[in-house]
């Protein structure tokens, strides 16, 4: 096994496969992926591919821009196929009181130069004719949006990384990152020693365990999420706008002729990825469809054909939580040359095409293109499993941004 490289990347997720092929493209030298499992096999081809432009922060608006650059020359760049649809999206308030989020995420989309307006329920309805008009008080449409294929997205960038030299090791278990005077100085695996003076830790649901060995607290918590994909239906097509029900937290999109939807539940479930055991894989995730079936119910008058449509796929995986809802990227503290790529917060793989992106800049130059100072580790104060889980759960059930 090869035994020194100039950074070593733990995990072949969106984020870590992301990651090595900017490092590869900006020439940071003998770059390694580390996997324990089949290449990009684990979270990331579980996603939904959904890409939205709305959200709560300046930051992560510029980066759901770099992102969607990014995988509009996906194919230009790694010359692997990439399927991906601009239909836009409609983010439905059916409360009073979530009228003024639309309205604050109309305004931050207009400062910003996205393609946003309010629209009418009829207009909303005449977009997209799945979505009854019924109990809806304000629609935001989103012209940027657009969904992708996420099986495509992470074994891209692997084989792209592969094409521009990065060595990948699957099946290769790191077990502790070295830290010796506060410099990282190698990774150990169940195959050998990797000496090496860069880090980057991507290794999704495992992130915390892999810091944790080395002293590094971060604090994310796997947070199980699921989706249904429903046999076609007939009148959908690839155009119809996505689909958001804010304050119910339910999604929908057009997959192959029929509709991909799910959404987030009060009280998620969470999991420490230790009591799973070392031989769990995203694909054993434990399913509940009667989480989806009820929200199926408390959307049943705007989105009538959940409930109608026959499903043909479930399923769900582990994404990383955190107590605010942003993800965790950038240096860990007094360990030089650690660096986190985590906490997707169900969003990851969507922006792990621009994380990838300025974290490779950051190794590369020393210092990152965009001021990512708001993702630090450093933010959280520590605190406990309990208050760190009932926030996340928050955070979860408040995807869109609504109280
Ligand atoms: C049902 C569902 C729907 C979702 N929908 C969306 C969506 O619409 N949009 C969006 O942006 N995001 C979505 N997400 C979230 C998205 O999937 C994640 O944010 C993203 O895939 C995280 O990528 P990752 O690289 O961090 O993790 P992963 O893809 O899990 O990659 C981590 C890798 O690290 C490896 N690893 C772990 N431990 C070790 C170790 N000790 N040694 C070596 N390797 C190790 C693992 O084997 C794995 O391959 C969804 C998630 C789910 C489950």
């Amino acid at each position: 096994m090869i035994d020194r490289a100039d950074v070593v990347v733990i995990g072949s997720g969106g984020l870590g496969a992301s990651t090595a092929f900017h490092l590869a493209a900006r020439g940071a030298g003998e770059v390694v992926v580390l996997d324990k499992d089949e290449l990009a096999s684990q979270t990331s081809p579980r996603a939904a591919g959904l890409m939205s432009h709305a959200r709560t922060s300046d930051l992560m608006v510029r980066l759901v821009q770099l992102a969607t650059a990014n995988l509009k020359r996906f194919t230009a760049e790694t010359g692997q196929p990439l399927d991906w649809t601009q239909s836009g999206s409609l983010k439905v308030a059916r409360r009073d009181e979530d009228v003024n989020v639309i309205d604050g995420d109309v305004a931050r989309g207009e400062r910003l130069g996205l393609d946003v307006a309010r629209v009418s329920p009829d207009d909303a309805h005449r977009l997209n004719p799945f979505l009854q008009p019924t109990g809806i008080t304000a629609v935001m449409r989103i012209g940027d949006d657009l969904y992708f294929d996420p099986a495509q997205v992470a074994i891209g960038y692997v084989r792209g990384a592969e094409a521009c030299g990065v060595t990948m090791l699957p099946h290769t278990t790191v077990t502790r990152v070295t830290i010796e005077d506060e410099h990282v100085t190698a990774v150990e695996t169940d195959r050998g020693t990797i000496r090496t003076r860069v880090v980057v830790d991507a290794a999704g649901a495992w992130t915390r365990q892999i810091a944790a060995a080395s002293g590094i607290t971060i604090p994310l918590v796997p947070t199980r999420h699921q989706l249904f994909v429903t046999e076609p239906v007939k009148g959908v097509f690839a155009e119809l706008p996505i689909v958001r029900i804010a304050d119910a937290a339910v999604y929908v999109r057009p997959c192959d002729g029929g509709f991909l939807w799910g959404g987030f539940e009060e009280g998620p479930r969470m999991f420490d990825i230790d009591d799973l055991g070392p031989q769990f894989r995203m694909p054993d995730t434990p399913l509940d469809s009667d989480v989806l079936w009820q929200m199926a119910d408390d959307v049943r008058a705007q989105l009538p054909v959940l409930r109608e449509a026959r499903v043909r796929e479930h399923r769900g995986g582990l994404p990383t939580m955190t107590a605010d809802g942003e993800h965790i990227v950038g240096p860990a503290p007094r360990a030089e040359g650690f660096f986190i790529a985590g906490g997707c917060n169900v969003a990851g793989l969507s922006v792990s095409s621009a994380i990838g992106d300025v974290l490779a800049a950051w190794i590369v130059d020393g210092e990152p293109p965009l001021d990512l100072g708001p993702l630090s580790v450093t933010r959280f104060a520590s605190g406990s499993v309990d208050d760190l889980e009932r926030r996340a759960a928050w955070q979860y059930r408040h995807f869109y941004g609504v109280a």
